[in-house]
């Protein structure tokens, strides 16, 4: 077989120009014009064939210093050349331009341009941006109101008032234990994201055993706030999971349940049956449930709905649900919630595997 270096050239995932240093366009390979929308772009300017005079103008930029240079850039949805694949989101570019040199090593006054597309990484980077911006912003808030606690109790010498020293102590553990939750959860979504739940260590044990020790965590809790928590799970369904998580994720899901609802005295049902190859597991309530609006975000890191939560509590973390989401979607199962507010909010997760538990019980 024998390739033409053009369509090697046409072949390559880069966009490759060479103009000249007006930003003249000399030669564009295959996935330039592509980006252009397929426009020839042989003998236009670099200003003519981007929408956006940012990438031309980067590219001269470049150009302008000599020698090779890179550079980088974000182009908003509507102006990226991907406009028509990429519908409104940012696009990002990064360049590297240098001088043309031919077979000879000869300078010809050309440069080659060559355009990658960087919105993946630029994506999970802005991912990674945000998970850092609200992080520090959770973290904050407590730290701060701590911080107003013991400078009252010693700017102000309030130390000697016991009483109030206590309520103000009081304050400072229930702010001090929200950041430890906070680290513990942020600590185990980074270990979930960074692969190690892949290797989650699955065992076969009974779903109930599970279900009791989050009842026996949560007890102090439904005693307070007189809720009811049903179990409707066989005790001898057997379950192929990592009992940690599967703990954790019952934990999570049993514990909003209740949270949510501090005043309503709720029933919360736990049921679970084998069906078609996975097992299902319920957990319903019939508490204030999850306004339509927020139930596509709320597997969503830090999102809470705003509404659940008045000034006076200290609001959840906003992390258990997507703990939740991740530790199913490792064991290769999924989540999905449906809720009708103040009749029934139903979390349903589907693990697979347990084809294998129903025919080794049998
Ligand atoms: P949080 O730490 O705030 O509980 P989650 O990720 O566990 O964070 O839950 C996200 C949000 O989803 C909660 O803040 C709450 O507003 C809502 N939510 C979760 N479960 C329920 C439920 N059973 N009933 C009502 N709202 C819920």
């Amino acid at each position: 077989m024998v390739l033409s270096r053009d369509q090697l050239i046409d072949d390559l995932d880069d966009a490759i120009l060479i103009i000249t240093k007006d930003g003249l366009i000399e030669f564009a390979n295959k996935q330039a014009s592509r980006l252009c929308g397929d426009r020839q772009l042989n003998g236009r300017t670099l200003i003519e064939a981007f929408i956006d005079d940012r990438l031309a103008q980067s590219i001269l930029d470049c150009v302008a210093k000599g020698g090779e240079q890179s550079d980088s850039i974000v182009l908003p949805g509507f102006s990226s050349p991907l406009n028509r694949d990429l519908g409104r989101s940012d696009s990002a570019w990064s360049l590297c331009v240098s001088p043309y040199k031919d077979s000879s090593g000869v300078e010809h006054g050309w440069y080659r341009v060559i355009m990658r597309d960087a919105t993946e990484s630029y994506n999970t980077d802005q991912v990674r941006r945000d998970f850092v911006a609200n992080a520090s912003h959770e973290l904050r808030t407590p730290l701060a109101i701590i911080s107003g606690y013991l400078e009252n109790l010693l700017d102000d010498d309030l130390v000697e008032d016991t009483e109030l020293a206590r309520r103000f102590m009081g304050k400072m553990r229930k702010h001090s234990d929200r950041m430890a939750r906070l680290v513990d959860e942020m600590l185990m979504l980074s270990r979930m994201e960074s692969g190690i739940a892949q290797n989650i260590s699955a065992e076969e044990f009974y779903l109930i055993e599970c279900i009791d020790d989050v009842r026996e965590r949560l007890s102090s809790i439904i005693v307070e706030q007189k809720a009811k928590l049903k179990v409707e799970v066989a005790d001898d369904l057997l379950i192929i999971a990592d009992r940690f998580y599967l703990t954790q994720v019952l934990f999570n899901l049993i514990e909003n349940a209740l949270k949510q609802n501090r005043n309503e005295k709720v029933r919360v049902v736990v049921s679970a049956g084998y069906d078609n190859g996975s097992v299902a597991i319920k957990v319903t309530d019939n508490g204030i449930g999850i306004p339509a609006n927020d139930i596509p975000f709320i597997f969503r890191r830090f999102y809470r709905v705003e509404k659940h939560h008045n000034r006076d509590q200290v609001a959840g973390t906003g992390l258990g649900l997507s703990i939740v989401k991740r530790a199913v979607e490792a064991h290769g199962g999924e989540i999905s919630v449906n809720s009708q507010p103040g009749l029934e909010t139903c979390f349903t997760m589907r693990l697979p595997w347990v084809q294998k538990s129903a025919e080794k019980s049998d």
